[in-house]
């Protein structure tokens, strides 16, 4: 069985776009599952209301569940917290319920309001490296919009992973979740930076979607990731089974661009950065 490397230092990525629907989180779900599939240990941080991530890597989330809610408005330590995904080795997850929901607007009065991710992960990362149990990658799953629970995931990551859908008005939004992007770095994370931009839901057979594939690339560059996710039925039937589609359907095209797309990304992390 092939391995992925491990990245020099562990990799914090913020899985964003401001839109609903383009991806986030079956991108957050499968490029983690990818990654611990092969070797890799990984953790996923959900951190939408609705717990999709959750739900997709088979870690229960009902109300009341305490998951990302107490790590970052009760400061609950994350080993009491994170759970283990039970189909994939190595895949941790730090569940969301929909307590979640009352965040946004609990987080507004507490100090340190944008740093409480933040602050949560860095002390648990902290102690499994001291522990010799070193995290490769965490993907911070984040909702579709850029409130203070997308802040929090800003301040607290280190690279942005943009999916873009590959559908009319798919470059709509990005401007203002640049902007959003460069205002963090000016102010609360001098660090933060775009790093990675996946093509989601491409369907070769349109011109549409090479249309924006090619707009995409020459907008972005070389961080636009060369195998961009088709349009697969195996992707979105797979949460309905709570698996990744790398578990649910591991020959399917869908599972292999995932494959393909976590390579990429382990490849680009064992370059010191
Ligand atoms: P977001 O987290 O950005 O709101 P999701 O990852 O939940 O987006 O995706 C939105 C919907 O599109 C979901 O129903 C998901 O199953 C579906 N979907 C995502 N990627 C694909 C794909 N490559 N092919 C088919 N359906 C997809
Ligand atoms: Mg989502």
């Amino acid at each position: 069985v092939s391995t992925f490397d491990r990245p020099v230092n562990t990799r914090v990525f913020v899985v964003a776009n401001q839109k609903g629907g383009v991806g986030k989180t079956t991108t957050t779900v499968n490029v983690a599952a990818a990654l611990a599939q092969k070797g890799l240990r990984v953790l996923v941080v959900d951190l939408d209301p609705q717990g999709n991530a959750s739900t997709a890597l088979n870690i229960p989330h009902s109300e009341g569940t305490p998951g990302v809610y107490e790590a970052i408005v009760e400061g609950t330590d994350l080993h009491e917290l994170v759970q283990p995904c039970p189909d994939i080795e190595g895949l941790t997850v730090l569940p969301a319920s929909i307590d979640l929901a009352g965040a946004e607007i609990e987080l507004v009065s507490l100090v340190a309001r944008e740093s409480r991710l933040d602050r949560a992960l860095q002390s648990y990362l902290r102690a499994r490296e001291q522990a010799g149990d070193r995290i490769d990658y965490v993907l911070i799953d984040c909702p579709p919009s850029l409130g203070l629970l997308t802040v929090n995931a800003m301040v607290a990551g280190r690279e942005v992973l943009i999916p873009i859908q590959c559908e009319y008005y798919a470059l709509e939004g990005l401007g203002q979740l640049v902007r959003n992007i460069d205002l963090i770095r000016s102010h609360l994370n001098p660090k933060l930076e775009i790093t990675t931009i996946l093509l989601t839901m491409f369907d070769g057979r349109t011109r549409l979607s090479a249309g924006v594939a090619q707009e995409v690339r020459s907008h972005f560059g070389d961080i636009v990731i060369s195998t961009p996710i088709p349009r697969s039925v195996r992707i979105s039937e797979a949460p309905s089974y709570q698996q990744s589609v790398i578990t649910y359907d591991s020959t399917s095209s869908g599972a292999l661009s995932y494959l393909e797309a976590a390579r990429e990304i382990a490849v680009a992390g064992t370059k010191a950065r």
